[in-house]
């Protein structure tokens, strides 16, 4: 897709220009022609030379904080080869642009910042959103994603800080699915914090107030869905890292009415529904007869068991034989309806069982096939859990998926090592292969960038008016089919991170087909070659010749 603008830009404007930059690769006509001459070092480098000098610097560095400032550095200097080294070094690059590195660099936003990206809507800013809007220097917006920072990743509320998910979700959206980067728009709302530590922070770039709570809250994110509307009309807003009381709320509010998902709640369930089909494929059982034991009753949980429920009625379950096998331990025990403290996502959810608050008492009441961890707590999937898990099942499912590392479940090496290396495990941050007594297992990352990107890229292709969980169930089932038997015979439930732009691809396409099928798409009329027109639209982070 070639979205550049006009090269009008020159001299040093131009090497200042992240979307033009090329650096040493500029050639010498093009020095000579765009008033560069001098400006570089004489030597022309390829675009591999220039990778090559940017890995080595990377791989020399000894803090993954500080990996992750200098891939923020080049993405400021030279987009172009910053997506093409992600995109071609992705297993590397991932886990330093998002999940886990990105979690330590929002705790530390405030601290190593450099220069701002994205947009930052504070409180202050009510009323004249639209006016914020109109600040962007891109006006073809296509994709945004929002965070209000109060639950980012594991890590609880991180406020104005939390601007990395959404820069580094972009940056997937356009690394894993060639979203073009100016279609873009990260965006922070900074409604305050009740984090201490930010408020009493000389350093901290955030409001320095409590979080503003109900009309005033919602007065202003319905400021931003309308001013959205109207700035950016073809732009799909993700709703990113809210907390539960309101990502579930807004996604109800909104999900009707305008281009919109929650990827914590959609995209999640989506991916862990995609885990769970191939790991079917080991365990040679349907989803319908699953019983899954989900460890936290929040975003995650909830989402993955709505979409898994959605999955067994399509095998033939009642909607209501289909959630009594989904099971929720949260904070306080087994959700069952005798409680009185539940969240009214839980309610649908809430088994007719005496109150259990002992997750071992629990295995043995249900006897589940998987484990479903997405409680953020560290280790709660302990040596007796899985030692029990591996007791009932001769191929435990184990999904440790909560983020960052420090919050899993469990460890991959946990996981193999107490179940005698028959579980089939998952997780939400990366683990290293494992060899246990000379068998090496190769942990899948039930990672949200398998899903949305493509999503995201489906929708824009089709200009789709709405993102439905259908959608998502088809893309959990097409992720899964990308999975090879050379995959499953290793453990590994996802395809490879190399594979990423052809998933994105099929779970566009699938996406797109189901738009226009429902009627949503507004892309008209239809591309005659549906896959082709699709991939035209994925950038390829490759220099253009200037002159
Ligand atoms: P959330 O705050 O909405 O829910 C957390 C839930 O965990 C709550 O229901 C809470 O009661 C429960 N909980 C707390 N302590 C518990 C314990 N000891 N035992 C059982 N449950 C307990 O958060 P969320 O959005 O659902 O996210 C949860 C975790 O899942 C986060 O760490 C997040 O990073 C992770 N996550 C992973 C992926 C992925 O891997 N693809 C995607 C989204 C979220």
């Amino acid at each position: 897709m070639t979205t550049l603008p006009q090269k009008t830009v020159t001299g040093i404007n131009l090497l200042h220009d992240p979307v033009l930059n090329k650096g040493t690769a500029f050639t010498d006509k093009e020095r000579d022609a765009l008033g560069l001459r001098g400006l570089l070092p004489p030597s022309v480098n390829t675009q591999e030379i220039q990778m090559e000098r940017v890995l080595g610097n990377l791989r020399r560095k000894t803090s993954d904080l500080e990996k992750y400032i200098q891939l923020v550095g080049l993405q400021d200097r030279n987009e172009t080869l910053f997506y093409r080294i992600a995109l071609e070094n992705l297993d590397e690059i991932m886990p330093l642009i998002y999940t886990p590195t990105v979690g330590l660099a929002c705790q530390e936003y405030d601290h190593i910042f450099r220069r701002p990206r994205g947009l930052f809507i504070s409180a202050n800013d009510a009323g004249k959103i639209p006016t914020v809007l109109k600040n962007w220097h891109n006006r073809d917006v296509r994709v945004i994603v929002v965070t209000d920072g109060e639950r980012i990743l594991g890590l609880g509320d991180l406020s104005a800080n939390g601007m990395g998910i959404p820069v580094g979700k972009l940056a997937l959206y356009t690394a894993c699915a060639g979203i073009h980067p100016s279609y873009c728009l990260p965006v922070t709302l900074d409604v305050g914090t009740e984090n201490e530590r930010l408020l009493t922070d000389p350093l901290y770039l955030g409001l320095r107030q409590r979080r503003i709570r109900g009309a005033t809250y919602d007065d202003l994110i319905e400021e931003f869905v309308n001013a959205v509307q109207h700035e950016f009309p073809h732009a799909l807003i993700q709703f990113e890292d809210f907390a539960n009381h309101n990502a579930f709320r807004l996604l109800k509010k909104y999900r009707n009415l305008v281009c919109t998902f929650n990827d914590d709640i959609q995209g999640t369930a989506a991916v862990a529904l995609a885990g769970l089909y191939s790991a079917l494929r080991i365990t040679r059982k349907p989803l319908k007869e699953q019983k899954l034991l989900f460890f936290g009753a929040g975003e995650a949980g909830t989402g993955i068991a709505d979409l898994t429920v959605a999955g067994m009625v399509e095998e033939g379950l009642t909607e209501t034989e289909a959630r009594a096998r989904c099971w929720f331990i949260d904070s306080k025990g087994l959700v069952v309806k005798s409680r009185t403290d539940l969240a009214e996502h839980k309610v649908p959810y809430a088994i007719d069982r005496p109150f259990l608050k002992d997750s071992l008492d629990i295995i043995d009441a249900m006897a589940p096939t998987a484990l479903i961890g997405v409680s953020g707590q560290h280790g709660v999937f302990d040596e007796t859990i899985l030692r029990r898990a591996a007791k009932i099942n001769d191929r435990p499912i184990v999904f440790a998926l909560s983020n960052p590392t420090s919050k899993a479940e469990c460890t991959a090496e946990t996981a193999y090592r107490h179940t005698d290396g028959r579980a089939v495990f998952a997780s939400g941050s990366p683990f290293a292969p494992v060899t246990l007594n000379g068998t090496t297992f190769v942990p899948g990352q039930g990672n949200n960038s398998y899903i949305f990107p493509g999503v995201g890229l489906g929708v824009l292709a089709s200009q789709s008016q709405r993102v439905t969980d259908e959608m998502f169930l088809t893309a959990a089932r097409t992720l899964a089919h990308e999975v090879g038997e050379e995959d499953l015979d290793k453990g590994r439930i996802y395809p490879p991170l190399t594979k990423i732009r052809r998933v994105s691809a099929a779970i566009a396409l699938a996406t797109a087909e189901l738009a226009y099928k429902r009627g949503l798409a507004t892309k008209l009329p239809r591309p005659a070659n549906l896959p082709g027109y699709i991939q035209s639209q994925m950038y390829n982070p490759m220099y253009e010749s200037y002159v």
